[in-house]
C-alpha cells in the first residue's frame, strides 16, 4: 500500500517532571503508523504508557520529543477527525442517551436538524435504538459503553482511538460488543478509516486487530510487531488463533526478561526500585501452584493464567516477584521454581516465614536497609516518613507510598520489622 498513512508517530518520547528534579520517562523511541483500513492494537501491561500515547495522538498533550502527524500535518492540539472511546464511559448522568451522543457534534457547528439526524443514526448503528431518551443510570454497563461508542462515531472521525474500552465490562458483554464492532467494521458500516485499540488483553488484540504492537514497560516502547493474518470473524477455538495467542505470551515474557540485564535478573535491585503490591497469598499461591501437579516445578505461563483464572497482567507481576526473590526463574513463556522455590512451596508456615525473611534481606535492598536503620537506632523505631522521603528521591510520591506498603506487608509476614498504622512508625518486632 502506498497511500499516505492516516497517522504517523515518529520517535516519540514522553517524560514527566518528578519531585526532586529527576524525570519519569514514560515513552521513548515510539514509532507507529496507522494506514487506512487498519485496526492496530497496542498491547502492554498497565503503566507502560499506552494511555499517555493515546493522549499525545489525540492532541490532548504534546510529546517531550518526536513527531506525530495526522494526514501529513503535525498534531498540535485536539485534532478534529480523531475521536476516543474511554474505559470509563465518561457519560454525563444528567443528559439522555441522545443528548450525550449529540454532545460530540455540538463543537462542529452543524444545523440542529443534522445534529439530531446524525446522532439518531449513530445510536441506531450501535444497537441502542429505542434508548434515545434513557438516562445513563438506567442502562447496563454494556449499553453505556455503546453510548460511548456512538458519541465517538457520530463525528465521523477518520481515526477512532479506543483505550481499553471493554475492560470495565463483564466477559459476555465485552464479547458481544467486540463482535458487533468487528461485524460493523468488516461490513464497512462504521464512519471511520482506522482504529487504534489499546488493551492488556491478548485475546482481545488477536480477535480484533490486523497488527499488534507489543509495548514494553519502563520506558514504554514498541518491542515487537505481530501481523494477524486470520480472516474475520475470528474463532477463539481455531488452532491458529491459539497458536498466535501463545506466541504473544512468549514474546511478552521473553522480551521482558531479555531486556533485563543479568545483574537485574540475578543480583537484585537497588533501594530506588519500585516494588509491586503483591500479597503474600499470591506469592505463596503461585509457588504452590507451580510446585504441584501437573506442573511439578515448571509451568507454561498461558496454561497457568487459564488455570488460576488470572489475567496475564495480574500474573506477570507475581511471577516477577518470585523471580526477584529467587524463588523462580521466568524464561521463554515458562516459569520454573528454583530449589529455594521448591523448598518454600513445600515448607510449613514457620519455615516459610523464616525463609521469606532471609530472602527479603538478601534480595530486596530496601527491606535490608530499613532493617539496618531500625537495628542501629536506640529506639529501634523510625517514622514512615523517614523512608518515604528517601524513596521520593528515586520515584514519584505515589510509587514511594506503594513501594513502602509492599515492603511493609512482606516484612510483617517474615517478621523482619513491624509497622503501626496508627502511629505510622516502623519498628523491630523482637529487638535483638
Ligand atoms: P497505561 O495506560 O499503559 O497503563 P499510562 O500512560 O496511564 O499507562 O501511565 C504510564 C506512566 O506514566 C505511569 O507511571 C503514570 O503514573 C505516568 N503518568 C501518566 N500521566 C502522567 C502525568 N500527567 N504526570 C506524571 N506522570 C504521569
Ligand atoms: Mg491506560
Amino acid at each position: 500500500m502506498d497511500t499516505a498513512p492516516l497517522l504517523d508517530v515518529q520517535n516519540v518520547r514522553q517524560a514527566f517532571p518528578r519531585a526532586g528534579g529527576a524525570e519519569l520517562l514514560v515513552l521513548e523511541g515510539v514509532n507507529l503508523t496507522l494506514r487506512e483500513g487498519e485496526i492496530v492494537g497496542l498491547l502492554g501491561r498497565s503503566g507502560s504508557g499506552k494511555s499517555t500515547l493515546l493522549r499525545l495522538i489525540s492532541g490532548l498533550a504534546q510529546p517531550s520529543a518526536g513527531n506525530i502527524t495526522y494526514l501529513g500535518k503535525p498534531v498540535d492540539g485536539p485534532a478534529e477527525g480523531i475521536a476516543m472511546v474511554f474505559q470509563s464511559f465518561a457519560l454525563f448522568p444528567w443528559l439522555t442517551v441522545l443528548e450525550n451522543v449529540q454532545l460530540g457534534l455540538e463543537a462542529l457547528g452543524l444545523p440542529t436538524k443534522e445534529i439530531r439526524a446524525r446522532a439518531l443514526a449513530a445510536i441506531d448503528l450501535i444497537g441502542l435504538d429505542g434508548y434515545e431518551s434513557a438516562y445513563p443510570r438506567e442502562l447496563s454497563g454494556g449499553m453505556r459503553q455503546r453510548v460511548g461508542f456512538a458519541r465517538a462515531l457520530v463525528v465521523h472521525p477518520n481515526i477512532l482511538l479506543m483505550d481499553e474500552p471493554m475492560s470495565a465490562l463483564d466477559v459476555l458483554t465485552a464479547e458481544n460488543l467486540r463482535t458487533d464492532f468487528i461485524d460493523l467494521w468488516s461490513e464497512g458500516q462504521l464512519p471511520i478509516k482506522g482504529v487504534i485499540l489499546v488493551t492488556h488483553n491478548i485475546e482481545e488484540a488477536v480477535l480484533m486487530c490486523d497488527r499488534i504492537l507489543i509495548f514494553s514497560t519502563n520506558p514504554g516502547r514498541v518491542v515487537t510487531e505481530i501481523k494477524v493474518n486470520l480472516p474475520q470473524p475470528r474463532d477463539r477455538n481455531d488452532p491458529d488463533f491459539g497458536a498466535l495467542v501463545d506466541r504473544i505470551y512468549v514474546e511478552m515474557t521473553a522480551k521482558r526478561v531479555e531486556r533485563m540485564t543479568r545483574h537485574e535478573r540475578f543480583a537484585g535491585t537497588g533501594i530506588g526500585t519500585v516494588l509491586p503490591r503483591i500479597s503474600i497469598n499470591l506469592i505463596s499461591g503461585l509457588a504452590e501452584a507451580v510446585f504441584a501437579a501437573p506442573y511439578n516445578g515448571k509451568a507454561d505461563l498461558p496454561d497457568l493464567t487459564a488455570d488460576l483464572q488470572l489475567e496475564i497482567d495480574e500474573l506477570f507481576p507475581v511471577a516477577e516477584t518470585l523471580q526477584m526473590l529467587r524463588l523462580a526463574e521466568v524464561e521463554g513463556g515458562d516459569i520454573r521454581l528454583t530449589d529455594l522455590g521448591k523448598r518454600f512451596a513445600n515448607a510449613d508456615l514457620e519455615e516459610r516465614k523464616r525463609l521469606f525473611a532471609r530472602l527479603l534481606q538478601t534480595y530486596v535492598p530496601l527491606a535490608a536497609h530499613i532493617r539496618r536503620v531500625l537495628d542501629e537506632r536506640a529506639s529501634h523505631a523510625a517514622p514512615k516518613s523517614r523512608f518515604l522521603d528517601e524513596l521520593e528521591d528515586h520515584m514519584s510520591a505515589e510509587a514511594a507510598e506503594q513501594t513502602l506498603r509492599a515492603v511493609v506487608s512482606w516484612a510483617r509476614y517474615g517478621e523482619l520489622f513491624a509497622y503501626d498504622d496508627e502511629t505510622s512508625m516502623l519498628s523491630l518486632e523482637n529487638p535483638a
